[in-house]
């Protein structure tokens, strides 16, 4: 495998090393006109991102559905033969009115083609993985997967199929037997971690809202995996409210360590955008920018620790037009080595274009939001700074008791130091 992403003549090589997977059938994946999932934010993602002209030059790969065989790697034959039936049938009719397997909930109600919209959208995940696994890509990026709460035998939060899930479970298959998963999606990411939660091959780390505060009410620093797998599932949980720099600083306390003791051959990102401050399904208060900072650091750390191997998924995220687009677009350009600064102008197409869609939204005109991202980093205990703004100082004090929590529960089961900041 080739680690080189410069061409002849010295320009940097995009299709080559870095895929963007997509395919306009993402957008079946429609649960209903009043649903928060409304697949226009995908729609609305790659527009932004054509426009403003992230893609020119770069390969897309068309996936094909997943398979049953892939599916089965996670699900049950019953859960699959729901899905089958509840998407053949039209939508609230009594064949799903019991809502078995999670399918016909006000979360998860029943549309059209189910199956066949889930099955893409984990073929996506699962053709990003197969072109990092046969040394084609070093980076792939599908925005259409990240459907983290989907569980063996039923679906949960809007998730049918477990992407990510399979995803790993293949590679696992092929050649790979050190997988880290670092979700940073607003809800905790229960399905993956419990696909994996005996596992010692796979690391999940899941950055989310207190889990006494949002569904799915798990992802407590307690849980860290069982059996020889201890110390295999990461729970960062953080207050309501958090802020970009709070957050990053939670991130760089924990999530830097434990892949350096893991040593991972690959790194799969869960990128859902909800945790953003306009989100209306969370409470956390993250802007683009902070999410951009999110996704550069994620893609640093696959560049430090798995030689750049590096599958980006999307995920949850209902700030349509304002949020999804721009967070989604950054972490495009991530995956491609094209940047884009955050006081770069929302190009006027898609303005324009978006107006007519969404007339009395107030759309952006810049790609950030001007915060900044910097961040104090964590100290150890004992260390948390006193700023002068009583606040403030309480914020750190508080992110600072949940990293403690969280690096006490898991670092010494990795071998690290849960006290020591260089760990
Ligand atoms: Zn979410």
């Amino acid at each position: 495998m080739t680690t080189s992403s410069t061409a002849e003549g010295g320009t940097t090589q995009l299709g080559g090393d870095r895929v963007v997977v997509w395919s306009p059938e993402y957008l079946d994946y429609r649960w209903g006109p009043t649903h928060p999932m409304n697949p226009t934010r995908l729609d609305l993602t790659m527009a932004l991102s054509k426009s403003i002209g992230l893609l020119e030059g770069v390969e897309t790969v068309h996936p094909s559905p997943a398979d049953d065989v892939d599916l089965l790697r996670i699900h049950t034959p019953a859960y699959l033969d729901a899905v089958k039936r509840a998407g053949a049938v039209a939508p609230g009719t009594a064949a799903v009115a019991d809502a078995p397997h999670g399918l016909g909930t006000e979360d998860n109600p029943i549309f059209p083609r189910m199956h066949e919209a889930s099955a893409t959208l984990a073929g996506g995940t699962l053709a990003a993985a197969r072109e990092i696994a046969s040394g084609r890509t070093l980076r792939a990026v599908s925005i259409g997967g990240g459907m983290h709460h989907a569980m063996a035998d039923w679906a949960a939060g809007f998730c049918v199929y477990n992407d990510a899930a399979i995803a790993i479970s293949w590679l696992l298959d092929n050649g790979y037997d050190r997988i880290a998963y670092v979700d940073v999606d607003a809800h905790h990411g229960d399905g993956v971690q419990h696909a994996f939660l005996g596992d010692p091959r796979v690391l999940t780390i899941s950055l989310h809202q207190h889990p006494a505060t949002l569904w799915p009410n798990t992802g407590w620093s307690s849980e860290v995996g069982s059996g020889e797998a201890e110390g295999t599932s990461i729970n960062m949980p953080v207050l309501p409210g958090t802020v970009d720099s709070l957050w990053l600083r939670a991130f760089h306390a924990v999530v830097p360590g434990a892949l350096a003791a893991f040593r991972p051959q690959i790194l799969i990102s869960q990128c859902g955008a909800d945790s953003h401050r306009e989100d209306p399904l969370a409470d956390l208060a993250l802007t683009v920018d902070g999410q951009r900072a999110s996704y550069l650091a994620m893609r640093d750390l696959a560049d430090r620790h798995c030689e750049g191997r590096w599958l980006a998924v999307g995920g949850g995220g209902y700030g349509l037009v304002r949020v999804v687009p721009r967070a989604w677009t950054h972490l495009i350009a991530a995956a491609l080595d094209r940047e884009i600064d955050p006081t770069t102008a929302v190009p006027e197409d898609w303005r324009e274009r978006v107006g007519a869609l969404a007339p009395g939204v107030d759309l952006p005109t810049v790609m950030g939001e001007d915060s900044d991202v910097s961040y104090l980093p964590w100290d150890g205990p004992g260390g948390t700074p006193e700023t002068g703004v009583a606040s403030l100082d309480r914020a750190l004090t508080r992110i600072d008791s949940a990293i403690i929590a969280t690096r006490r529960s898991a670092f010494p089961l990795l071998g690290l130091d849960p006290e020591d900041p260089r760990d």
